[in-house]
């Protein structure tokens, strides 16, 4: 089974409605033929307006991140329901910048994962090692047990239609991005470590993207690589000509 493409811009504390909106009307015919899953995800301020300006295109919207509760005394967080109700259909969960600055768990993780699940919005998973852990050379072990324990208390049939994001620390926001080679070895091993406990098929089916400073001039390499299913695009995603040209590798 062929997986399909897919390409999401994460738009981080980056873009008003005024600025997204523009972005994403911008962005709409440039990506209308586009064969992969086209998603942006914008500030939770603009995700009313964007999901709004998208309807009638190709172009989902994700939120950047969702709790657990479905309401109540959590300042700051937002619910699957809030997002749902404006239509948004994938939410970006455990971005590195939310475990390093906010002191994300990978127990959360797991706990946004199921609420964002039950409720029909796709989790992205995020995943990755430090500079430190790749130079200790013990980060396919590291991202596997951060694989393993964002999807605990999933099914098989479940894990097939979650997307993991593979995204290495160092290479995000540097511009260095990991080679195609570096990536294809981390998403390999992450869909083996899927295999290993959820079977072929939730292997087979899970859409596993790279991120870490991807540019028009990286895709198309990148998606060569036969367990690299598309990209998380953080920098790249804020120009629409730049995020098209990714889109349409
Ligand atoms: C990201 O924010 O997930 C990301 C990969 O950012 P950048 O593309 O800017 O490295």
């Amino acid at each position: 089974m062929a997986r399909t493409p897919i390409i999401a811009g994460n738009w981080k504390m980056n873009n008003t409605v005024a600025a997204g909106v523009a972005l994403v009307k911008e962005l709409a015919p440039l990506v209308k033929d586009a064969k992969a899953t086209v998603v942006v995800c914008p500030t939770a301020t603009a995700l009313a307006g964007v999901t709004e300006a998208v309807k009638g295109t190709n172009i989902a919207v994700g939120a950047q991140n969702v709790h657990w509760e479905k309401s109540g005394a959590y300042t700051g967080e937002i619910s699957t329901d809030m997002l749902t109700e404006l239509g948004v259909s994938y939410c970006v969960l455990g971005h590195s910048e939310r475990r390093d600055y906010f002191g994300e768990t990978n127990e959360g993780v797991n706990k946004r994962a199921h609420a964002a699940y039950a409720a029909g919005i796709t989790p992205i998973i995020c995943c990755g090692e430090s500079l430190e852990i790749r130079e200790a050379g013990t980060y396919l072990a590291y991202v596997a047990y951060q694989i393993e324990a964002a999807l605990a208390g999933f099914e098989a049939a479940d894990v097939a239609k979650l997307v993991i994001a593979y995204e290495p620390i160092w290479a995000i926001g540097t511009g260095k991005t990991a080679t195609f080679e570096q990536a294809e070895e981390v998403c390999a091993h992450i869909r083996k470590t899927i295999e290993a406990k959820y079977g072929a098929a939730a292997a087979e089916g899970v859409r596993i993207q790279y991120g870490g400073s991807v540019k028009p001039a990286t895709i198309a390499g990148l998606m060569e690589k036969p367990n690299v299913d598309g990209a998380l695009v953080g920098g790249a995603a804020l120009k629409a000509q730049d995020f098209a040209a990714i889109v349409n590798f």
